[in-house]
């Protein structure tokens, strides 16, 4: 099983020095997949960084590399970068695809740097498309395990003792050239605790950044109460409507990124009774709900005085008696410590 594993590896090492060599020398890959790159502001080391490349717009073109260099077919499909069908036929020959297809290439690395998958992002626009693919699950990528970005992030996530996580590939990749290299991205799925394991080994602090987009703001609010559970510092901060950190930090300095961090930065319990607070305003059955939804937020934070504090707090934000809050906080049953 060790050395299956070690297989499918090799072929996904294989395929990224395949993909970052089409992206550089080949016609194609330099006139559509590196120009696109460097419209979005990448530099070449930014590129060279991330080891990021393309796959041919063409069926087979990974495949037939990679098979002529002498890798197994077993393996490409295990890895999920090969897509075998079976004949149609008795006789027919086996039909096999690449699955990315004609898109740019970002490698996902383990914490110590080995190749596990991919993201695959379209350069169409059209909406039928999916924007980005992902390697399927498979022994060696278990995208619930796995943080785009955290081989890179680890060194300055110990020094500076925060964690940014952000929603996407290019806003972990805009973000580091920026200067700013404590950044991770959870790719689009919602945050598992495994995930929140990785970043805890190097720091008890994590700075959730949502997209200016709202539409998963309120489905996060949820995945945040694991990384509570945790017992770890949550601040979230949003981004103006319309922006994400890649776009935003394209068009700001580090500075102007790390100060607009510092000014929006908000601690998750403050952020999330605010928001809730506001919402309720003028309705009673939802304003219990609230105080509900909250004290449960609460409930998940393993340090007893912590729990304390944000009662009070939250009693105060919420105009409303700390005993409530305390009841409630009683009736959810965490037991004491
Ligand atoms: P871009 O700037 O290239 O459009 P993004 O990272 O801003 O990409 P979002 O739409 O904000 O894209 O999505 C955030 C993340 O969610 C992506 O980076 C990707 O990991 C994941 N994602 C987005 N769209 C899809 C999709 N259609 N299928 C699978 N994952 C997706
Ligand atoms: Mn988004
Ligand atoms: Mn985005
Ligand atoms: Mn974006």
């Amino acid at each position: 099983k060790a050395s299956e594993r070690e297989s499918m590896m090799l072929v996904t090492e294989f395929a990224s020095s395949y993909y970052e060599k089409t992206l550089w020398e080949s016609e194609q890959g330099k006139a559509i997949g590196l120009s696109y790159f460097k419209e979005r502001g990448f530099s070449d080391q930014t590129i060279r960084t991330f080891a990021l490349g393309y796959n041919p717009d063409s069926w087979d073109a990974l495949t037939n590399a990679a098979l002529e260099e002498g890798y197994q077919l077993e393996f490409l499909e295990k890895t999920g970068l090969t897509i075998v069908k079976d004949p149609r036929e008795p006789g027919g020959e086996t039909r096999k695809f690449d699955r990315f297809k004609g898109r740019v290439m970002f490698p996902i690395r383990s914490l110590s740097g080995r190749i596990l998958g991919f993201g695959g992002r379209t350069l169409s626009s059209d909406k039928k498309v999916a924007k980005y693919l992902n390697s399927p699950e498979s022994d060696i990528y278990h995208k619930s395990k796995v943080l785009y970005g955290i081989y890179l992030a680890k060194k300055a996530i110990a020094k500076e003792d925060v964690c940014y996580l952000v929603e996407g590939y290019t806003d972990v990749i805009q973000m580091h050239q920026s200067g700013i290299e404590n950044v991770v991205a959870s790719s689009g799925t919602a945050l598992t605790p495994e995930q929140i394991r990785l970043i805890r080994r190097l720091t008890s602090n994590i700075v959730v950044l949502f997209d200016g987009d709202a539409a998963g703001l309120r489905a996060s609010l949820r995945g945040i109460d694991l990384i509570l559970e945790e017992g770890m510092n949550v601040r979230v901060c949003s981004f103006p409507e319309g922006e994400d950190p890649d776009s935003f930090a394209r068009k700001n300095t580090r500075e102007g990124i790390e100060a607009y961090l510092a000014e929006n930065a908000q601690d998750f319990i403050q952020f999330k009774t605010t928001l809730l607070t506001r919402e309720a305003a003028n309705d009673p059955i939802k304003r219990a709900e609230t105080i509900r939804d909250i004290v449960s937020s609460i409930s998940r934070i393993p340090d007893r005085i912590k729990r304390e504090v944000y009662i009070q707090e939250c009693a105060s934000l919420m105009n409303i008696s700390e005993d409530v809050l305390f009841n409630t906080l009683a009736q959810m049953g965490r037991k004491q410590q």
